[in-house]
């Protein structure tokens, strides 16, 4: 007979206090392995902010280097499924299997009133874990009064909470109480963020809206190989490209209003000018507030004497997000931006810069600063990586 611990819950994001319980159990209860058990529709919950798939795929992401813990799906259903469900549900999927249910002591005092709860007392095992703050002593004398057969894990209790993970993100915080993997995830959807996507996409057409979900994927996963803020990453991918649907006139009469810049080469080319009129949008319209967010989305297109790394992130993203077309030095740049954005974003504005010469037009006076700065800032290693040539 197998032993199989279950901890069921809304994982709504999952958690290192989750990930700590049900490695622990796997050893205070003698457990083969522990499955988690999101629940698609939880029954207790008033609100839910993650869709059930996006705490589904952060459960399996949590988990994906453990070997004992795993990730079930039965108990992602469309309508409220209760813990005596889910127990007759896996009793049928696993033959041959003694479960013990895994809760934290919160949900103690509730347990002698879940819904058939004299019949999930006789069908498995309780093994709960300290919460701070929660009374165990009556609830426990209580649930063994209605027949419940519950041990207690011993183990300091973990200050840790989703609810604690969801106002840091809301805050524009990372939380360290979540694994980068989840983390990534959650700045890749924006959860737990506002929602800027109905807007945006009222802003731009669809080629430019699946870019721009380009861009907000690969600022993120630039952000993490690069030690950068994966939220901010996020924010300014997502928002950069906010004023390029406007008409240059249109931009033009924001540029002005805010005396944005006096470079005529800037304010008549559409193509420069999107990223400083973003950023007034990014403020007005969106309500970012965040200083190294705004000149993320100001710089992404000329770029600037003093390219911070999230500026220059966003700047690499918006080159090669995997939705771009085909173009000269893109594979370069994609090799480059696996070990140094300064030199992606060097060889970016060297590949405008030759393409608009090769046009006959002039290459802007604020991208050839970028240009000359960058140089004066690149290291010995990679002024090498720069010396190799073409794509590899
Ligand atoms: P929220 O903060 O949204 O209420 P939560 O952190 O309690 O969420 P759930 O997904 O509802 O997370 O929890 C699943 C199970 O894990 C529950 O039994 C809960 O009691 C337990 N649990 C969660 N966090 C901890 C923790 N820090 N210590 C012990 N048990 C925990």
């Amino acid at each position: 007979m197998r032993h199989v611990g279950v901890l069921g819950g809304t994982f709504d994001p999952i958690h290192a206090g989750h990930l700590a319980l049900a490695r622990a159990a796997l050893t205070v209860g003698d457990l083969d392995e522990v499955l988690l058990a999101p629940a698609g529709c939880p029954p207790h919950k008033k609100s839910v902010s993650a869709p059930a798939s996006a705490r589904l795929d952060m459960c399996r992401l949590a988990v994906a280097g453990e070997e004992r813990i795993r990730v079930t799906t039965l108990d992602m259903r469309r309508e409220p499924s209760y813990t005596l469900h889910l127990v007759r549900r896996l009793m049928r999927e696993y033959p041959d299997t003694a479960f013990t249910f895994l809760t934290g002591a919160d949900k103690l005092r509730s347990m002698p009133h879940w819904e058939g709860a004299r019949e999930l007392f006789v069908l498995c095992d309780f093994l709960c874990f300290p919460r701070p703050g929660e009374d165990m002593t009556r609830p426990l004398l209580k649930l063994e009064k209605a027949g419940a057969r519950v041990r207690l894990a011993p183990m300091m209790p973990l200050t840790v909470s989703s609810l604690g993970v969801r106002e840091a993100v809301a805050r524009g915080e990372e939380s360290a109480d979540v694994p980068d993997a989840v983390m990534d995830f959650i700045a890749v959807n924006s959860l737990y963020r506002p929602n800027y996507l109905p807007r945006l996409r009222e802003m731009m057409n669809e080629r430019r809206f699946r870019h721009t979900l380009g861009v907000r994927k690969t600022a993120v996963e630039l952000a993490r190989r690069f030690s950068l803020p994966v939220l901010k990453a996020a924010e300014a991918g997502v928002l950069h490209d906010c004023a390029k649907g406007m008409s240059v006139r249109e931009q033009r009469k924001i540029a002005e209003k805010h005396g944005l810049t006096s470079d005529e080469g800037v304010l008549s080319s559409g193509a420069l000018m999107h990223g400083m009129v973003g950023a007034v949008l990014a403020q007005e319209l969106f309500g970012v507030r965040d200083e190294e967010v705004l000149d993320a989305i100001r710089y992404h297109t000329t770029g600037r004497a003093g390219m911070t790394d999230l500026d220059m992130c966003i700047f690499v993203a918006d080159a090669i997000e995997p939705t771009r077309e085909d173009y000269e030095g893109l594979a370069w740049m994609r090799y480059l931006a696996q070990y140094s954005l300064r030199a992606a974003t060097l060889a970016s504005l060297y590949g405008t810069r030759a393409y608009l010469e090769g046009q006959g037009k002039p290459f802007n006076s604020a991208g050839q600063k970028t240009i000359e700065d960058l140089e004066k800032r690149l290291s010995e290693a990679e002024k090498e990586l720069l010396g190799q040539r073409g794509p590899v």
